[in-house]
C-alpha cells in the first residue's frame, strides 16, 4: 500500500442500470444512430466490453470493436471528422489526445472507470515525487493528467514487452493504476515494480474457490483470464493476457470448452472468432445492489442505443470530450512512446 492515498477504500458513484428498450425502440434508434453517423460524418469506436448490440452497430456502420490499443490506433487513422466513442471516459479522452482535429463524442461523460477514479493526479504526483529515480508507466485507463505526469502509457497488450524492455534498460519502475496487472508484470519480468493499489471493480471480484469449484465441474474447459484479476485467479488459468489476446487464445487453443474471466461483454466477439465453442462466465461473488459483482462493468453498460444517439443529435457539453490543450501535448508525448513502441512489436 502506497503511503499517499488508499485507492482501495474510495467509495464510486455506481452509475444505475440503463433502462431496457423494446423491441421497437431499438430499431428505431439504430435506424436513427444509421443515420446520424452519416450526417455527422462520424465512426463508431467500440470497446468489448459494450453491450452485444452496441458491438454488432460498430460493426454493421463500419467502425471498430477492440479494445484500448486498437481503439485508439484505429480512431487516429480513421478519416471521419467525428468519432463517436463507446466506452469509459479515458477512451475518449486518448481518442482527443491522438487526434484533437477531431470532434469526439461519447454517450455519457459519466462512463467511468474505477482504475481511473482510483488515481487522481494530486495523489500521484506525491507518489511519483517521492520515488524520483523511477520510471513512470501508467496504463491507459488513467486521466488525461496522469497520463501527462507519466514517462510511458501502456495497455495490457503490451505490458510485459514494455517492462521487458525498461528492465532490460536497468530502469526501475512506479507501475499505476492496477495492483494485479502491475503484480503480473513484474512476476513475468523480474522487474523492479513500485505499485499503485488500483484495481478494476469486475475483475476484482473473481472468485478463486468457485472457480476452482468450476473447473471441477468442467474438467476439460480451459480458463482464459484477464491480467487485471486477483493473482490467485491468474494462477489458475491456461491463457493469460488482454482481451484481444484472450480471443486469439480462444481461437488457438484446442479445448471445447473455456471458462472467461473478463467482463462479459467480450463474449460476442469471442462467439464469432469460436462458433462451435463453448463459453461460461467465471464465477464471481454474484450480482449486487450496485451491479459490482456481475462480471459486467456498470460504465460500460451506460453505453446504450438511446445514449449514442442523443450523443450524436445534440454534442455539446453532455458528450463532446475536451482536454486542455497543454495537458494533450503533455500526454501525447507517453502515448505516442507507446505507438512506436508497439509498432517494433507487431509492425
Ligand atoms: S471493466 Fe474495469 S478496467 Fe474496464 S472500464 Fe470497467 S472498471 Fe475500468
Amino acid at each position: 500500500m502506497n503511503a499517499f492515498y488508499d485507492p482501495l477504500s474510495a467509495v464510486y458513484p455506481f452509475p444505475p442500470k440503463p433502462a431496457q428498450l423494446s423491441a421497437e425502440e431499438k430499431s428505431y434508434y439504430r435506424a436513427k444512430i444509421k443515420h446520424l453517423l452519416k450526417a455527422r460524418d462520424a465512426v463508431m469506436v467500440a470497446h468489448y466490453y459494450t453491450d452485444p448490440e452496441i458491438q454488432q452497430l460498430a460493426e454493421e456502420t463500419g467502425g471498430c470493436i477492440s479494445d484500448s490499443l486498437e481503439m485508439a490506433k484505429f480512431g487516429a487513422k480513421h478519416p471521419a471528422s467525428t468519432l463517436l466513442v463507446a466506452g469509459v471516459r479515458f477512451m475518449g479522452e486518448t481518442a482527443k489526445i491522438l487526434s484533437p482535429e477531431k470532434t469526439i463524442l461519447m454517450p455519457t461523460l459519466q462512463a467511468e472507470c474505477s482504475l481511473d477514479l482510483g488515481c487522481p493526479i494530486d495523489e500521484f504526483n506525491a507518489f511519483c515525487d517521492a520515488h524520483p529515480e523511477r520510471t513512470v508507466v501508467v496504463y491507459a485507463n488513467t486521466s488525461a493528467a496522469v497520463k501527462a505526469r507519466a514517462d510511458w502509457v501502456v495497455t495490457s497488450s503490451i505490458a510485459v514487452e514494455l517492462i521487458e524492455h525498461l528492465d532490460s534498460l536497468g530502469e526501475k519502475i512506479i507501475w499505476a493504476p492496477d495492483r494485479h496487472l502491475g503484480h503480473y508484470v513484474q512476476k513475468q519480468t523480474g522487474a523492479d515494480v513500485l505499485c499503485w493499489q488500483g484495481a478494476c471493480i469486475v475483475h476484482d471480484e473473481f472468485r478463486t474457490q468457485s472457480l476452482v469449484r468450476m473447473k471441477g465441474l468442467y474438467p476439460d474447459a480451459a480458463v482464459l483470464v484477464h491480467p487485471e484479476s486477483p493473482q490467485a485467479i491468474v494462477e489458475l488459468a491456461d491463457a493469460v493476457g488482454s482481451t484481444s489476446q484472450l480471443i486469439n487464445a480462444a481461437k488457438n487453443l484446442p479445448h471445447a470448452q473455456l471458462i472467461v474471466a473478463t467482463d462479459r461483454g467480450i463474449f460476442w466477439k469471442m462467439q464469432q472468432a469460436v462458433p462451435d465453442k463453448i463459453l461460461l462466465e467465471a464465477p464471481t461473488a454474484g450480482e449486487g445492489a450496485t451491479c459490482r459483482n456481475c462480471a459486467h462493468c456498470p460504465w460500460m453498460a451506460m453505453n446504450g442505443l438511446k445514449a449514442i444517439a442523443d450523443g450524436l443529435e445534440t454534442g455539446g457539453a453532455r458528450h463532446e470530450i475536451l482536454v486542455d490543450e497543454e495537458l494533450r501535448k503533455g500526454a501525447l508525448i507517453p502515448l505516442n512512446r507507446m505507438l512506436d513502441f508497439a509498432a517494433t512489436l507487431r509492425p
